[in-house]
């Protein structure tokens, strides 16, 4: 689950359907004397997703009985990593992303434009009935001048839009059918989205797909290399937590080292997202790895490290240190950001470095100090976060610099320059008389 979904517990069925009364028919008191609904029942599942989408969205949908029936909270998660994506990685004022198999209920780009006000989307489909009912969905909430509906070829560039499109895209989505055959559907014992015994209003065209979703995310992955920096970020929701290595190795195959896995839990139902990106904007740890054990050698190299100071005296001091380092190393420029609160002490300070001057090949004389001239880009951009106790005795966390890489191509210049800050922050400490 996602920390900022709200849907982090089981609704109050009973006063949904008192804010809904369309649901009212399908709530009953359970064993335990909670109210609930019908989870086999398609018209039950129906009318729970309309009354959060109206209660929770101010949006109207209209399902038709033969397609999926989306459950809002699994759908809302992928929206909210989305979200973390674009403000850390996009500066642009308008965000444009493609919805890629967005299905009847066009919810991605229905979700995602109600609760963002900047954000545009394409959202294609290759299912005809389909694609009228998103249609019907978007207009009938006057979302007509921020999300197109586009039917498309089975067997077109899954990416059409990107060709075609003036404009970049900051991100793509997708949740692909996940299966291969029908049998691959009946192997999985899905579909727990509603929780268990939940009934599947999916037609095959949902769920099914030559090559089951490797291949889906695999074609559009192909597409992306031609494409490249057209789009930010190219993601997509995977429903195996198989199909993970076998993306992540076709990125290493084609030195795609920018890439991140997220993994959404959801009462039974486990999902991962994966995306990719050829741009220089990394992401910080939280958003592009998570911790589950068994996906540990396929994450992304960390974009966050931590180095601790515990002899540091307090989070001010160590602070006034890095300053002091900071502004003796050549080319570097520091710019200081709000504190957040969460700690004792902290405040992040951003770092822009136009050229590498600080390795020992640099301080040598083998690395250029200056930039190319068709390099516009800093090699670095970082932050560095100095966090711990206000003062010595306060408590018991220790300080430690932070380093997030927030933008360049090469992760060993970031790796060396967060190395030598913290040499140099040492021995700055000493000289204070600080480290004990
Ligand atoms: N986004 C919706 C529907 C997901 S089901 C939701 O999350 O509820 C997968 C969708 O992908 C189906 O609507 C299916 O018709 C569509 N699809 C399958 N192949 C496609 C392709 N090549 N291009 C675009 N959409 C495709």
């Amino acid at each position: 689950m996602h920390p900022r979904n709200p849907y982090n517990k089981p609704p109050d069925f009973a006063e949904l359907a008192r804010r809904y009364p369309p649901l009212r028919p399908h709530v009953f008191i359970n064993h335990t004397g909670s109210s609930t609904i019908n989870f086999k029942s398609l018209a039950a599942q129906k009318r729970l997703t309309e009354a959060l989408f109206r209660l929770d969205y101010g949006l109207s949908l209209t399902l038709p009985d033969d397609r999926l029936c989306p459950p809002v909270p699994n759908r809302l998660n992928y929206v909210l990593w989305l979200q973390d994506i674009v403000k850390s990685t996009c500066g642009s004022a308008t965000v444009r992303g493609l919805d890629i198999g967005t299905g009847s209920s066009a919810i991605y780009p229905l979700l995602a434009c109600s609760i963002e006000h900047t954000w545009n989307f394409v959202a294609t489909d290759i299912d005809e009935r389909s694609v009228q009912f998103a249609k019907q969905n978007v207009s009938q909430n006057s979302m007509d001048s921020r999300i197109v509906v586009e039917r498309v070829q089975a067997d077109g560039p899954m990416l059409q839009p990107l060709h075609t499109g003036l404009m970049d895209f900051d991100f793509t989505m997708c949740n692909p059918p996940f299966y291969s055959s029908a049998e691959d559907v009946s192997r999985s014992g899905e579909f727990k989205e509603f929780g268990p015994n939940a009934v599947c209003s999916g037609a095959e065209v949902e769920m099914i797909t030559p090559g089951g979703e490797t291949n889906f995310v695999a074609r559009i992955f192909s597409k992306s290399l031609q494409l490249r920096t057209k789009c930010r970020w190219y993601t997509s929701m995977l429903g195996k937590m198989s199909s993970i290595p076998d993306l992540v190795s076709l990125f290493r195959e084609h030195n795609v080292d920018n890439y991140a896995i997220t993994e959404f839990i959801q009462g039974q139902t486990r999902r991962w997202a994966i995306g990719w990106s050829f741009q220089d904007a990394r992401l910080p740890d939280t958003f592009a790895r998570v911790s589950n054990p068994t996906l540990q050698n396929i994450m992304p190299s960390r974009n966050t490290l931590h180095h601790a100071f515990p002899g540091a005296r307090s989070a001010n001091i160590l602070a006034s240190a890095l300053r002091n380092v900071l502004v003796l190393i050549n080319g570097v420029t520091v710019t200081s950001s709000a504190p957040p609160a969460i700690y004792d002490h902290s405040s992040t300070m951003l770092v822009h470095a136009r050229s590498n001057t600080w390795s020992r090949a640099a301080r040598r004389g083998k690395l250029p100090e200056t930039v190319h001239a068709d390099q516009e880009l800093p090699v670095l951009r970082c932050s560095v976060e100095c966090r711990g106790r206000s003062s010595y005795t306060s408590s018991d966390i220790a300080c430690e610099l932070l380093f997030t890489w927030v933008e360049g191509k090469d992760r060993l210049v970031f790796e060396s320059f967060a190395s030598h800050v913290s040499r140099k922050v040492t021995s700055t400490l000493q000289e204070f008389g600080d480290v004990i």
